[in-house]
């Protein structure tokens, strides 16, 4: 069974929103933001969209992330 993985990046979701559907608590010297502004999917705001996040961030989000299924199907 091959394991897809779905990045970060496709959620397009600021800080705010990440935390919140993830129950973090994640600063912002924890990720990597676009350097300019985009909307967000969440909240529908402009704001600085997390491009991924690092380490160990990144791993603890994917694999949150391929365990949300209804997360997934909206990507
Ligand atoms: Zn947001």
């Amino acid at each position: 069974m091959s394991k897809i993985t779905y990045p970060l990046n496709s959620l397009t979701y600021c800080r705010n929103c990440l935390n919140e559907t993830f129950g973090m608590n994640l600063q912002r010297k924890d990720l990597y933001i676009y350097p300019y502004p985009m909307k967000c999917h969440r909240c529908g705001e402009s704001k600085n969209v997390i491009c991924k996040a690092r380490f160990p961030y990144n791993i603890v989000l994917q694999s949150k992330i391929n365990h949300m299924p209804d997360l997934i199907s909206k990507l």
